[in-house]
């Protein structure tokens, strides 16, 4: 498998960055996961354009430009071959001399990286049972709107679900429904969807931001606001939605079934317009 490390293509196990790197020390950089369908970057510039967020707030330059990354990206995948892949890049603050954690001074170069893997996307089983969550109160910080690898937080709160053969950790935090541990989460009340805001307590889910416009483009009522715990539990239908998740519906929450414990309607048809979409931007 192909790799880019800071403008260099090689075999992904012939990659090698130094211990030094502050994105193994601090966790001090930047990621994105990018979704590809018949070979082709699926809202490519919203990725793209979140990372240059992301990167904005950890005051880091963005190394390459977005016809740059755009080719990275695109050579990643057609040396990858397959037709549906995801491809991830990742961006650190590099490896300094010595290890403070204040920015290095003067400035070292980043680390840039990125690799094409397959896509994970939930399987016909899975989309048919629908998938099964844990709760949990939300113990990130207070920045969760940043694509961050600091991910140890996520990586504790998803263990939970994982130990338990959940698919999904639904994080609360004061009595609010918050997000996945590695996705969004929208809730379906009476025909309409309910979706946290944005804040920086969430990520800005690309998916999430597709599920509503298609929503909106096919006049399926939705909500952009605070969703309780207790809306969570009478739920019509629970969905999370991620880049490699795509649109899952949950039907078991902490042990309870989602209202009758099977997919509901409304999750059908929303995948049914995600992958029509999907397939109508991969052929324009
Ligand atoms: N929230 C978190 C914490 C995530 O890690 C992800 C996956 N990137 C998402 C939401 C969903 O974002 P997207 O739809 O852009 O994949």
């Amino acid at each position: 498998m192909l790799a880019y490390l800071n403008g260099n293509y090689l075999p992904l196990d012939e990659a090698r960055i130094s211990p030094m790197d502050r994105g193994f020390l601090f966790g001090d950089g930047a990621y994105e996961v990018i979704p590809v369908y018949s070979r082709r970057p699926f809202r490519l510039q919203q990725h793209l354009e979140r990372l240059e967020r992301t990167l904005a707030a950890l005051q880091l330059a963005n190394p390459l430009s977005k016809e740059q990354w755009a080719e990275v990206v695109q050579r990643l995948v057609d040396d990858h071959g397959s037709e549906d892949q995801g491809v991830y890049l990742q961006v650190t603050r590099g490896a300094a001399p010595v290890r403070d954690q204040a920015f290095p001074r003067p400035a070292v170069p980043p680390t840039v990286f990125a690799y094409a893997d397959r896509l994970p996307t939930p399987s016909a089983e899975l989309l048919a049972t629908g998938g099964t969550a844990l709760t949990a109160e939300d113990f990130r910080w207070l920045r969760c709107d940043l694509k961050t690898v600091s991910l140890v937080a996520n990586v504790l709160l998803r263990q939970l679900s994982a130990a338990a053969g959940c698919t999904e950790t639904i994080l609360l935090r004061d009595g609010l429904v918050m997000e996945g541990s590695a996705s969004n989460v929208l809730v379906v009340q009476d025909g309409v969807i309910l979706a946290p805001p944005k804040s920086n307590l969430i990520l800005p889910g690309v998916t999430y931001d597709v599920v509503l416009e298609l929503a909106t483009a096919n006049g399926i009522p939705t909500q952009v606001r605070p969703v309780a715990e207790a809306e969570l539990r009478s739920a019509d239908e629970v969905w999370v939605t991620s880049s490699t998740k795509e649109v899952l519906p949950i039907t078991r929450i902490d042990d309870a079934p989602v209202a009758d414990g099977r997919p509901g309607p409304l999750a059908a048809r929303m995948n049914a317009l995600y992958q029509d979409f999907k397939n109508q931007v991969m052929r324009r």
